[in-house]
């Protein structure tokens, strides 16, 4: 049976989290059917939170240089038909479809606002002091303004290798940052403040559960997570353990980086102690 907006608004009723401001990152196809389609889940949003913001990311505005800093998790010159497909960043390109029908069908409400990053936009309702602080060299900004007013995220069916948010607690906790490039009307611009990859990211998910408010909606798993704990969690994790939430595959080459970077600084510690 296809859920409506009533379940909708019930299951996120039942999170409790008031009238705080959220991040969501959801899977239309979570729920099963859902009558209305996106439309439904957006208006939903809209009634119980007074202040959403998405990702409304654009990665085919992405090229990649024939040469540029060291150690930044990339292989110069391996683009080139990528950089042949890559568009220029406006307003209006549509979010990558990684970041699901959800965001996108925000984006195009009315009363959405979008910011102007060429890969990293974000996209609101109601969320214009989020939106406005992000910075080229900040693009994850929104996230940290969002913190500040006890903002939570909202996992709609979809799980930690997601959760942007993670990727400013990286940042927080002096994770290193990486740079990528984009197409604009003005030429190829520099982005740096790039996060890193996010396929290790579940790892948080038993740290982070006594502080996890769930619910069901039809068949998707609704969670929604305290901003200011998962910021605190994620920085102690990986003060404690400097390669902590990477993931293991071997070709990775932004997790490899930081890997490459945090045993080049042990030896430069051990060649210290020793000398
Ligand atoms: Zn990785």
């Amino acid at each position: 049976m296809a859920i409506r907006l009533r379940d909708l608004l019930l299951g996120l009723r039942e999170l409790n989290l008031e009238s705080a401001p959220v991040i969501v990152h959801a899977s239309l196809k979570s729920f099963g059917q859902v009558e209305g389609g996106p439309q439904t889940v957006v208006s939903a949003l809209m009634s119980v939170f007074p202040s959403i913001l998405v990702p409304t990311f654009t990665y085919k505005t992405m090229v990649t240089p024939l040469t540029g800093p060291e150690n930044n998790g990339i292989r110069y010159g391996s683009g080139e038909s990528l950089n042949r497909m890559a568009e220029f960043f406006t307003s209006k390109m549509p979010a990558d479809v990684l970041m699901g029908i959800i965001p996108e069908t925000l984006r195009k409400h009315p009363r959405a606002r979008r910011s102007s990053h060429p890969i990293l936009s974000f996209a609101g309702i109601n969320a214009e002091m989020f939106l406005e602080p992000q910075k080229l060299d900040d693009p994850l900004a929104p996230l940290g303004a969002l913190e500040k007013q006890d903002g939570w995220v909202l996992l709609l069916g979809v799980d930690h290798t997601v959760n942007t948010s993670i990727h400013y607690a990286e940042k927080l906790a002096g994770r290193r940052q990486f740079v990528r490039w984009a197409l604009t009307p003005k030429g190829v611009l520099a982005c740096p403040g790039f996060p890193g990859d996010s396929a290790g990211f579940k790892a948080i998910a038993p740290e982070m559960e006594k502080f996890t408010r769930r619910a069901r909606i039809g068949e998707a798993q609704v969670q929604a997570l305290p901003l200011s704990m998962l910021f605190k969690v994620v920085i102690n994790k990986i003060k404690k353990d400097p390669l902590a939430l990477l993931c293991q595959q071997v070709d990775c080459e932004r997790c490899g980086e930081i890997r490459k970077g945090m045993e080049k600084r042990e030896k430069e510690l051990g060649d210290q102690v020793t000398s």
